[in-house]
């Protein structure tokens, strides 16, 4: 297809917006899907999507759409909308020339399609925004379309009112796309280049890699190349998806389509990565390429410790089909054998739990996620943190800790309620707009590690429901953190240290320390519980001891007597852990780490 004829653009839209569903409509009308093999969600391929309704992985599907004579192709590039993904997002935005901001008619503006806006007027994409959901007996469109035509500019009016569940509008939409959106510019004779944008392991096909072709023509019968490693590959395939995988004579121009080259690990065919050819290669390759980089860690260990090669394994498989996620082995004396492993986001350590425990049928603990901390020396030596455990003892001169650009959006009664949680939060306001007379956008800066933990439920709790919010990493800060260890009998607990700011230290060691004397069984002697932040104990519980102790009744007994007593313990302490000399079952340790 010549670039003039060629659209390609993708849907932003808030979490249940209607995204996939206006998709799914879009789809039909394009005889892409027919209406009997038509299920809902088409494009969320993966089970978890689909019950939970959101789209993790971006896929791209090529329709057929005549407008006047012409036939054109549009190729829809569907975003995963979630904050963990940014830079996905940001790729898949990349890959295109217009972007629909889907907007709920029963909603509004949300902060999610904000933030998906400002990332695609960065790329300088073609927005056309679009009231969704207008059949809803709730909707409100005259209301909403002023506040859309606010934010993007243009008239109330011109603002396209649909359904993706009835239809309505979308036929006029496909028009739209085709008149508004501009056809993609490259250059035909130059060396091939084209943009990766997602990156699918397949069991049987492996590594599927989705790409948007800029410049040249990638050529089925040539060798590329993968820019930021020079790795060659054979191309076993290559072709578009319509909504199945059909195999074409190359790419293109401006066209978006897949290709195959038995690479069994998506970390060889990278997101944001230029395809070359081999051969000719060009010398430059598209800008924007980044290394996804974990911001979140979380300790996972099987409850069954037998389970560890089974974790490993199922790791391993994961890994192949997510170039996100990293991990290695690490021990704890609470917890056993386990895995230390960074995360984009909590969606994603939520996502991959429970594949983990899904497709493998694990049982699994997390110990409570954390960022990243880079620790300065004194003596100038630098040390990653990505497991308080770890945290260094001795001078310490400077402690770094990753922040965000946070945006809210909230009903105006809510703003003061907003601003004292991200103070709380030790945030940073940035800025403030109104988007209509009652919806506020507020800006601010906050440390991730103040988000990553409950940060939403609390705003949401604050607001009974109505803030939405949306964040993007923004590089660190210094800030004043210390390391509080949890020591029971003296013994450090690694699973419950923890990274806190100076001034909530006390309360951390206070809520654990109490919390533990409530799930540690008590012993034949007093058990000290204590937070310390270095050597100084900042809070203090006791378990206190059990009166009397097995061996107590057979004082001067005999000695089998006494035996038979102590195997009979011994069973019991099977589940146990020793932290020095005091036994924990490992049941407690889950307890205490998974409420709150
Ligand atoms: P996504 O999260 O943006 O992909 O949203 P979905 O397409 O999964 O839709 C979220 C919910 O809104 C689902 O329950 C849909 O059935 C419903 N929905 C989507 N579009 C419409 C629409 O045009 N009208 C109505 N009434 N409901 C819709
Ligand atoms: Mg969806």
């Amino acid at each position: 297809t010549p670039p003039e004829l060629i659209r390609n653009f993708c849907i932003i839209a808030h979490i249940d917006h209607g995204k996939s569903t206006l998709a799914d409509r879009m789809l039909q009308l394009t005889g892409v899907v027919q209406p009997r093999d038509a299920r809902a969600q088409y494009l969320d391929r993966m089970d978890i999507e689909r019950e939970r309704g959101i789209t993790i992985k971006s896929q791209a599907v090529r329709m057929p759409w005549q407008r006047g004579e012409e036939p054109y192709a549009l190729n829809m590039i569907d975003t995963p909308g979630h904050v963990d993904f940014t830079y996905e997002v940001s790729r898949s935005l990349a890959a295109c020339e217009g972007a629909i901001l889907l907007v709920d008619a029963a909603q509004g503006i949300e902060a999610q399609t904000l933030a998906n806006l400002y990332l695609a007027m960065e790329h300088d994409l073609e927005i056309i925004p679009v009231l969704n959901k207008i059949d809803l007996p709730a909707a409100q469109p005259e209301k909403y379309a002023a506040e859309l035509a606010g934010l993007v500019g243009g008239e109330p009016e011109d603002v396209l009112r649909v359904s993706g569940k009835t239809g309505d509008g979308v036929t006029e939409l496909l028009d739209l796309i085709v008149d508004r959106v501009p056809a993609p510019v490259g250059d035909p004779d130059a060396p091939a280049r084209a943009m990766i944008f997602d990156s699918v392991y397949d069991t049987y096909r492996g590594v599927v890699t989705y790409v948007r072709a800029v410049d040249g023509d990638l050529n089925p019968r040539e060798r590329i190349e993968m820019m930021s490693t020079k790795a060659t590959h054979e191309l076993l395939e290559i072709g578009v998806i319509s909504p199945e995988p059909i195999k074409t004579k190359g790419l293109g121009v401006g066209e978006v389509g897949y290709l195959i080259t038995g690479v069994k690990d998506v970390r060889q065919s990278k997101v944001g990565d230029t395809v070359t050819s081999a051969q000719h290669p060009a010398a430059e390759p598209l800008g924007g390429y980044d290394d996804p980089k974990p911001m979140v860690f979380s300790g996972l260990y099987p409850i069954d410790g037998s389970d560890y090669p089974t974790l490993r394994d199922a790791l391993d498989k994961l890994k192949l089909n997510d170039a996100a996620l990293n991990y290695e082995p690490e021990t704890s004396v609470a917890l056993g054998f386990g895995f230390r492993v960074g995360f984009l986001g909590l969606l994603h350590l939520e996502i991959v739990r429970e594949r983990l425990e899904r497709e493998f049928d694990l049982d699994l603990i997390s110990t409570a996620p954390n960022v990243v901390y880079d620790v300065t020396m004194e003596d100038g030596t630098t040390v990653k943190v990505t497991n308080p455990s770890e945290f260094p003892a001795g001078r310490i001169k400077e402690v770094r800790e990753p922040i965000v650009k946070a945006t809210v959006l909230a009903p105006s009664e809510f703003v003061g309620a907003v601003m004292g949680l991200c103070t709380d939060r030790r945030g940073q306001m940035e800025g403030m707009d109104y988007l209509s007379e009652d919806r506020v956008e507020l800006r601010w800066t906050l440390p991730l590690a103040e988000i990553v933990f409950d940060f939403f439920d609390a705003l949401k709790s604050r607001t009974r429901g109505y803030a939405s919010l949306d964040y993007e990493p923004s590089g660190d800060q210094a800030a004043d953190l210390v390391k509080v260890d949890i020591l029971l009998q003296g013994d450090q607990v690694d699973a419950f240290s923890a990274i806190v700011h100076k001034d909530a230290a006390y309360e951390y060691g206070v809520k654990m320390t109490a919390k533990l004397k409530e799930i540690i069984p008590r012993q034949q002697f007093e058990v000290p519980i204590q937070a310390a932040v270095g050597a100084r104990i900042i809070a203090r519980e006791t378990v206190r001891a059990i009166r009397k102790d097995v061996l107590a009744k057979c004082y001067g007994g005999d000695i089998s007597r006494k035996r038979k007593l102590l195997e009979k313990q011994k069973e019991g302490k099977k589940r146990m852990k020793n932290i020095g000399s005091v036994e924990v079952p490992k049941e407690a340790f889950i307890s205490a780490l998974s409420s709150d």
